[in-house]
């Protein structure tokens, strides 16, 4: 007997570390352990590694090397940013501005706040999980601090109009940040021109390690601290550096960013490549997200008559890896905050299957999801009392 097919579309929720990225690493965890705090040489080289990771990141993000702080995750960035801004400037105003699509590291820090004496706006977004400008500039008030917005959607893949939306902030002069958790390496950032004040990354989305991230903070913002201690981070962010980690985000976002063009031709082309093949082979399938401003390896796609986690389920006995929304939202029967906020009725939005495609992909992955896939939406709507009675014709949104 061969061996089992593996088939990882899941990129959205995790990426594996590249070799190159975990040879860089290894040696902060063996020969080059000294705490950078530290003065003596191998602390030193601690140190050294570090300098060299915070350039690299500034690099990528069009920031200068002392506007960038490590933490520990995307959640931990998220939660930095928001709380920080709102704490900072509390004397200033205690209004915050967000969307219904971000993510739960955003909204759970903004619920948070609401319950901390701060009125929180969550700004509602189209059909294709767009917010609108306009609305944006009409939420702002004098007691507006701080605009959070994510800048590509990690369900639908829906890529925001970031520089418009901080140019706003911007001309407001209201401290505009994006969750950039799902775009390094997607999409070319640069916080200048693009009005960002605050920017939140990590790792593991591009091809790093897991428990490392970054905050980019403009110079002159103000901003409270998270996490209280030593003085790390220029006194910003308290705890003894995870310098292999940190070494591990650096060389990851070199890479990932090094040619994003060529990178989205491939993998969009594999993406469109599924896509169509999905909407030819099964009917009642409808599109979740832009048709066009999406991250290129995302489908999340909703076929109508059964029940997301199933398919999960026989898909999972197939090899293949895949996702019903968010990873943190997988496991739990809750329609998605995301769909529903696209105006998706709440049973097509439980048939809904997302698949993100990146580095690990193959055209032969494509055809064998392309084969498997529709026997098991076939499989499940056999079993289905409502598709027997729907009269089984139908279409979709997809061209
Ligand atoms: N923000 C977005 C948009 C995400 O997709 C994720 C992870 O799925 C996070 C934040 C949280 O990142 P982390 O897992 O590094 O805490």
């Amino acid at each position: 007997m061969g061996e089992k097919r593996l088939v990882y579309m899941d990129h959205s929720a995790t990426t594996y570390t590249r070799k190159e990225v975990l040879d860089a690493m290894i040696p902060y965890h063996a020969e080059n352990f000294g705490n950078p705090s530290s003065i003596y040489s191998i602390a030193r080289a601690s140190k050294n590694a570090i300098d060299i990771a915070r350039a690299q990141v500034a690099k990528a993000l069009g920031a200068d090397p002392e506007e960038i702080y490590f933490t520990s995750c995307g959640s931990e960035s998220d939660n930095w940013a928001i709380k920080g801004i709102a704490f900072a400037n509390r004397k200033k105003g205690n209004h915050i501005i967000t969307t219904k699509i971000e993510h739960h590291a955003v909204l759970h820090t903004c619920e948070y706040l609401e319950n901390q004496g701060f009125a929180v706006t969550y700004l509602p977004v189209d059909k294709y999980g767009l917010v609108d400008p306009a609305e944006l500039e009409k939420a702002i008030t004098d007691k507006t601090i701080l605009i959070t917005i994510m800048y590509a959607n990690n369900e639908i893949g829906t890529i925001e109009p970031i520089a418009e939306l901080g140019a706003i902030a911007r001309r407001h002069k209201v401290y505009f940040h994006t969750d950039a958790v799902q775009v390094i390496g997607n999409v070319p950032v640069d916080v200048r021109a693009q009005n960002i004040d605050l920017l939140s990354l990590s790792a593991h989305k591009f091809y790093g390690p897991k428990g490392v991230g970054a905050l980019y903070i403009r110079k002159g913002v103000k901003i409270d601290n998270l996490i209280h201690g030593g003085g790390q981070e220029r006194r910003r962010r308290a705890g003894t550096e995870n310098i292999a980690g940190i070494v591990g985000l650096g060389r990851a976002i070199e890479f990932a960013t090094a040619d994003i063009e060529g990178h989205n031709r491939r993998i969009r082309a594999m993406r469109d490549r599924l896509l169509k093949g999905i909407v030819e082979k099964i009917p009642h399938a409808y599109l979740n997200g832009h048709p066009e401003k999406r991250l290129p390896g995302n489908i999340n796609i909703s076929f109508e008559f059964i029940e997301g986690e199933s398919m999960l389920l026989w898909l999972d006995d197939e090899g293949i890896c895949a996702s019903t929304g968010s990873a943190c939202t997988s496991g739990s029967l809750e329609p998605s905050h995301v769909l529903l906020a696209t105006g998706l009725p709440v049973e097509i939005s439980h048939g809904s299957l997302r698949l993100t495609l990146g580095n690990v992909n193959t055209e032969a992955d494509v055809d064998f999801v392309l084969d498997v896939l529709p026997k098991v939406v076939s499989r499940l709507r056999d079993m289905s009392p409502l598709y027997q009675k729907s009269g089984k014709e139908g279409g979709c949104n997809v061209q």
